[in-house]
């Protein structure tokens, strides 16, 4: 799988401790995309296998038990994305996945079979595309209001229910160097 970064422990993108995972690569082309460093589809390749293990010891070390994969576009990797949801799913209680294809559309075979399949492991799935005109600060969890957050574990629901009764969370890492904001960011100014 190629991947851009790993972050943990990550409160600004669902509820708990997180382990965050960012993926390399995004065939969309989104007005005003929020990460466009992660669209060109080239480096960081990483067997899933160890970065099964990389995410199962960051969590252990910063007692996470949510996990979120956004991107980038997890979905243009069904493959890896599936082999790796397959080895992880028993170390996580809560995994969150961000992308821009719609559930229909992945129930529907647009990310072939290993797409389709990979819903068996995600327990919340926020789909559709970014709409930089439709990013409201009311907006929790989205980056706008066109998206929607599935329960595919509908048990988590009411876990959910209150993290967003909080508001949109941003948080500051450092990483590589670099200062990394993570979060749903207001960006209505760019318009
Ligand atoms: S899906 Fe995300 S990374 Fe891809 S173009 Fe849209 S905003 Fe950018």
């Amino acid at each position: 799988m190629r991947i851009a970064r790993i972050l943990s422990p990550v409160h600004a993108l669902g509820p708990g401790e997180r382990v965050c995972l960012w993926v390399q690569g995004c065939g969309r082309d989104c007005p005003g995309c929020v990460s466009p460093e992660l669209r060109p589809a080239v480096g960081g390749e990483t067997d899933e296998t160890l970065l099964a293990e990389i995410l199962r010891r960051t969590a252990q070390a910063n007692r996470c038990h949510g996990l979120t994969i956004s991107g980038g576009e997890p979905f243009d990797q069904p493959q890896a994305l599936l082999a790796l949801l397959s080895q992880v799913r028993d170390q996580f209680d809560d995994i969150l996945v961000y992308t821009g294809f719609r559930l229909e559309e992945i129930r529907g075979g647009s990310c072939g079979p290993a797409g389709r399949d990979c819903l068996a492991y995600i327990d919340v799935l926020i789909d559709g595309p970014y709409l930089r005109e439709r990013n409201r600060p009311d907006c929790v969890l989205r980056g706008s209001d066109n998206q929607t957050i599935h329960y595919l574990a509908p048990a988590l629901r009411p876990r959910y229910a209150a993290y967003l009764r909080q508001g949109r969370v941003l948080e500051c890492f450092s990483h590589d160097g670099a200062v990394i904001l993570t979060g749903i960011q207001d960006r209505r100014d760019e318009l």
